[in-house]
């Protein structure tokens, strides 16, 4: 395929936006290579500025469950902004989409909306904090919260239990107060209990992690910290931003049948455009502001047209729920086709799959956690295999890190052409 618009349009951008793009894993920097600039999409597919037709396996990281330009929330949207798009003043739409999101996932009584699944996460660490008055966190290797300054913390050296920034502009004192557990590993998390008594305010995961390749959380994990935060009076996060409304329309919650103190989401809610939220019981949303003391705001939180993006998004999903079956078998369905290709082409592979989160390993060892996703990513042979798909048209996401997202869009067709597609990649990994 020939990227040359894309290729002129990138050199443009870069000189008035670092790197070229406002979100760095756009850059293809782990893959290599340069961005594909997007004129449009629809249902499955993308099309760039060169004209060349993708089958898309990101959307947009995830939100467009139901395809690209999906019409009962492109009209949503349209007749909103005919209406106004900003008023920083209360509107009907706000109430409707918070009772429907609170009726579809359980647990939750009160939801507040934000911008972002970053502002969200960052919210509910704040809110947890106010309300256990504790300051420490423990978060999981490998797993993402967003960019807000305590969730950018890296494993401290040797024992240390400490995180220390993995970015400049990150203190030391914000790092302090993030502990850092290993995924999977709940004698970890109990270890790291025990040295930090009486100051940990919340554990916050990925109850199906998305952000190092798709990985499950084992057997009994989420139960074990579910009763550790019991015993300890810790409150436990569960950041839905990827797995909310997509896994089940009640999350991982539904799926895996735990219950979260405070879950936070994004992506999926927001119809694709830019939303976030974080819900819990009225009890502990009771400490927000204007109700209660932890102060959290917006000037543009739960604008109208956002709002009726994820009003439609969630309505269609909560109306149709044979979606999340039709989207498991396609994925299923993907899934043995990929490890038939793999397995006849003597390449070593393990694939992690969750409903339509599905993760390519090019490794024979399990991937359970972040040192195992970043062993099997160290070969380069994702990095070979993601042109070999790109250059056939099938657009995956451009790091070994990152789960593919389906969406209800793909017919069997598309996935018998992904497949075929794999077959040819799997050829120049041998
Ligand atoms: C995408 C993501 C975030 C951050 O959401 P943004 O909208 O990019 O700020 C947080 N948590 C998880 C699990 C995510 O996948």
């Amino acid at each position: 395929m020939i990227y040359k618009r894309s290729s002129a349009l990138f050199a443009e951008a870069q000189k008035v936006i670092p790197g070229g793009v406002n979100s760095p894993v756009r850059a293809f920097k782990a893959v290599g290579g340069e961005p594909i600039f997007v004129e449009k999409a629809k249902g499955a597919y993308l099309y760039d500025a060169d004209g060349n037709a993708l089958i898309d396996y990101i959307n947009s990281w995830g939100p467009m469950i139901l395809g690209h330009a999906y019409e009962p929330v492109v009209d949503a949207i349209v007749e909103k902004a005919k209406l106004g798009t900003s008023f920083g003043m209360p509107t009907q739409i706000e109430t409707q989409i918070a009772e429907l999101a609170i009726s579809m996932v359980p647990n939750i009584e009160m939801i507040r909306f934000v911008n972002s699944g970053t502002e969200a996460c960052m919210s509910a660490v704040r809110l947890a904090r106010g309300y256990t008055n504790k300051d420490k966190i423990i978060k999981f290797a490998g797993c993402y919260h967003g960019h807000s300054d305590s969730f950018l913390i890296q494993a401290g050296s040797g024992a240390v239990t400490f995180g220390s920034p993995n970015s400049p502009g990150v203190t030391q004192g914000t790092a302090k107060d993030t502990l850092l557990a290993r995924y999977n590993d709940l004698a970890h998390v109990e270890e790291i209990i025990a040295q930090n008594p009486h100051q940990i305010a919340c554990i916050i995961i990925e109850p199906v992690a998305g952000n190092m390749g798709c990985i499950s959380p084992a057997p009994g994990f989420l139960e074990g910290l579910r009763a550790l935060c019991d015993a300890h009076q810790i409150l436990l996060i569960f950041d839905e931003v990827m797995t909310g409304f997509r896994l089940a329309p009640g999350g991982v919650q539904e799926l895996k049948n735990v219950q979260a103190d405070i879950v936070t989401f994004g992506k999926v809610i927001g119809g694709g455009l830019p939303v976030g939220a974080f819900a819990a019981n009225t009890d502990i949303m009771s400490y927000l502001a204007p109700l209660g003391p932890v102060y959290q705001a917006g000037t543009l939180s739960g604008n109208p047209l956002a709002m009726a993006a994820g009003f439609a998004m969630l309505s269609e999903l909560n109306q149709r729920r044979e979606i999340f079956t039709s989207l498991d078998q396609k994925t299923k369905y993907l899934h043995k086709g990929l490890s038939q290709v793999f397995t006849s082409r003597g390449v070593a592979h393990t694939i992690n799959r969750e409903q339509s989160m599905i993760s390519v390993h090019f490794s024979h060892r399990p991937v359970t956690d972040f040192e195992t996703a970043a062993e099997a990513a160290s070969n380069g042979m994702f990095n070979t295999f993601f042109h070999g798909m790109l250059d056939q048209g099938i657009y995956i996401a451009p790091s070994a890190y990152e789960t593919w997202f389906l969406t209800d869009a793909l017919t069997y067709k598309d996935l018998d052409q992904t497949i075929n597609a794999a077959d040819h990649a799997a050829k120049l990994l041998t």
